[in-house]
């Protein structure tokens, strides 16, 4: 992706209306003057926390606490990167966007994106011609009917060396391109299709762009491997993509909820059979990409999530389950096993016992660690009491890492069953392990992202003027600003926020102050400074602002004064102890003045 110029950015922003943009996609009722609320996309919720503002331009969930920007929203409810975000507001507004020089990596992946669609229409009519004849059989034979085959854009890549080649090359397409893109190979005599004799499945990145291709064989004479996939290019990761993401993508982060098979035709029949949340990954091992990429799509909330793996029963299956396990800490979600009845996936079990059979296997999911726990007591015969005792320690580490201790109690009685031992020495082992436990392995539903920035909890007063200072900043003059940084009105998680304003004090009058901000300090700080401006103001009509924020501004100065008022007075008893009445007299002088200051401020 070409980069678009900085000031293009800054520009676009200021064209897109955040209320309209953001009004497009769930409905906004009025909350207040200037400020608009709506049921959260991101959280399941049923009474709306989910705030949006023109000025400053920000939303921000009171549920779930995410926040941010028009860009931000668009790249998190269409899941999609901030350059296609940009791109896609451009669109919105009629802006036209200037990239920066020399960026041939942009232009390249446009052309590489033209080329895979090209090859995948090919493939796809290639899939009904007399010879696509073996494809479409092996798909029907499958339980797939021809029109499910042409909705996943299923193709076929006819034998030969030259078949794609020759066709992309006629639309125009060089065969260095046509390489880059994955789909030739190079020998002795030149370049020759990758793909032949296949059924090819189309892979498509989020916003449905055919990324590369999954060919599985079809005839017993090919030499190859069963899958052959496109190799490694510009814009085809096998790490980080996930075979139907495009189709299941809103679904997951709805339903909250993955579901991870193990190949394209499980894909096929779990969408079928109506679970639109299913993946696959393509021709590599379930990894940190997409744990990563499985995590955005959740989103943040504290909401349960869960990811359920259907793994093959099969030694490779247990293996993979095992190297998930180990990597099930770093999902931002539950994790799960599902399999079918005498070890079918879900593609033969739905075209041997129907589509209800596949939701059915995957509600009979059960926790990975009861798998994990499983694989472990396998390993030993069970057969005498020291087998049984091994067995038990081997698998109370497992155990000892469940967070909820309901379900831990469950699962050592469980255990102490499974291994005919007493509960209680069962209970103990598992007991040892925590008490090793490190303190690594985090609770998989709390994720630190999601909590608001709130530390040391502030009181109401000090919450009203933040959300003053970010409302309606010229309430308070810097002289104000000063004397409640000095007499410490401020306190805990506010008292970062309050010291970055004065340090940006010039720009209070500025109508984007708040936007500014937003965009200094860390996440948290940033999250702080959304809830802030966005907070609704308890306020009839705009035009209450000012009397509202002026009752704030002497709130904050009475507390100021009585601040001063506490030091003055510590100060005269040293000045009584030092017997020193200059300093006595001046002291008191002071405290009179603010005492008048005081009343002024009252009435
Ligand atoms: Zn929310």
């Amino acid at each position: 992706m070409p980069r678009v110029k900085q000031s293009d950015i800054e520009q676009l922003k200021d064209k897109i209306d955040i209320v309209d943009l953001i009004g497009s996609y769930i409905s906004l009722k009025p909350a207040g003057p200037g400020s608009f609320k709506g049921l959260c996309p991101f959280h399941g919720e049923k009474s709306p926390s989910f705030h949006v503002r023109s000025n400053p331009a920000f939303y921000h969930c009171f549920g779930c606490g995410v926040g941010g920007d028009a860009f931000k929203f668009v790249q998190e409810v269409d899941k999609i990167g901030f350059g296609e975000a940009i791109e896609k507001l451009a669109q919105r507004v009629g802006y036209q966007l200037t990239y920066e020089e020399g960026e041939r990596e942009g232009s390249n992946r446009n052309l590489l994106l033209n080329i895979n669609k090209a090859a995948s229409d090919y493939y796809q009519a290639q899939l009904n011609s007399e010879e696509g004849r073996a494809a479409r059989d092996f798909l029907v034979a499958r339980g797939f009917e021809l029109e499910a085959i042409a909705d996943f854009q299923v193709g076929y890549a006819p034998k030969g060396w030259q078949n794609l080649s020759q066709h992309l090359s006629e639309k125009g397409f060089s065969m260095e391109d046509q390489a880059l893109a994955g789909l030739l190979s190079k020998g002795d005599k030149g370049y020759y299709d990758r793909f032949r004799g296949r059924v090819l499945w189309p892979i498509r990145d989020a916003n449905s762009q055919v990324v590369g291709f999954g060919a599985r064989k079809l005839y017993p004479d090919d030499q190859g491997p069963k899958y052959l996939n496109t190799p490694e290019t510009p814009v085809y990761h096998k790490s980080s993509v996930l075979y139907g993401l495009d189709l299941a993508r809103k679904e997951i982060a709805t339903k909250r909820q993955v579901v991870v098979v193990e190949g394209y035709t499980d894909v096929m029949a779990c969408h079928l059979a109506g679970e639109k949340t299913a993946v696959a990954t393509c021709g590599t091992a379930f990894g940190e990409e997409h744990i990563k990429l499985i995590n955005r799509l959740l989103g943040q909330s504290t909401d349960p999530a869960s990811v359920v793996f259907t793994f093959d029963p099969d030694a490779a299956g247990e293996k993979a389950a095992l190297k998930v396990y180990g990597d099930s800490s770093k999902f931002n979600a539950l994790t799960f096993v599902a399999s079918g009845p005498a070890g079918l996936d879900p593609s033969d079990l739905r075209q041997q016992q129907g589509d209800a059979a596949v939701i059915d296997m995957l509600k009979n999911r059960k926790p990975l660690f009861e798998f994990v726990i499983q694989h472990r007591l396998s390993q030993f015969t069970l057969s005498d009491i020291d087998s049984r005792v091994a067995a038990a320690r081997s698998a109370a580490p497992v155990v000892a890492e469940i967070v909820d201790t309901a379900l831990r109690s469950g699962y050592i009685r469980m255990l102490a069953e499974w291994v005919s031992l007493d509960v209680s020495d069962v209970a103990a082992m598992v007991g040892g392990n925590k008490a090793q436990a490190t303190r690594a392995r985090v609770e998989p539903l709390r994720t630190s992202t999601a909590m608001p920035h709130q530390e040391p909890v502030a009181d109401k007063l000090e919450t009203q003027i933040m959300q003053i200072l970010l409302q309606n900043p010229t309430a308070f003059s810097l002289q104000q600003l000063r004397r409640m940084q000095a007499a410490g009105v401020i306190s805990g998680a506010y008292k970062q926020l309050l010291d970055l304003i004065i340090e940006n004090a010039d720009h209070l009058a500025d109508p984007s102050f708040a936007n500014m901000l937003a965009h200094r300090g860390d996440e948290g700080l940033q999250n702080t400074i959304r809830q802030l401006a966005l907070a609704p103001l308890p306020l009839k009509s705009e035009a209450d602002l000012g009397k509202y924020s002026q009752g704030i501004v002497s709130g904050a100065m009475i507390k100021a004064l009585d601040r001063e008022k506490t030091d003055l007075l510590a100060a005269l008893r040293r000045a009584e102890l030092a017997s020193s009445d200059e300093q006595k007299s001046a002291i008191q002088r002071q405290l009179v003045e603010l005492e008048a200051e005081r009343r002024s401020l009252m009435n």
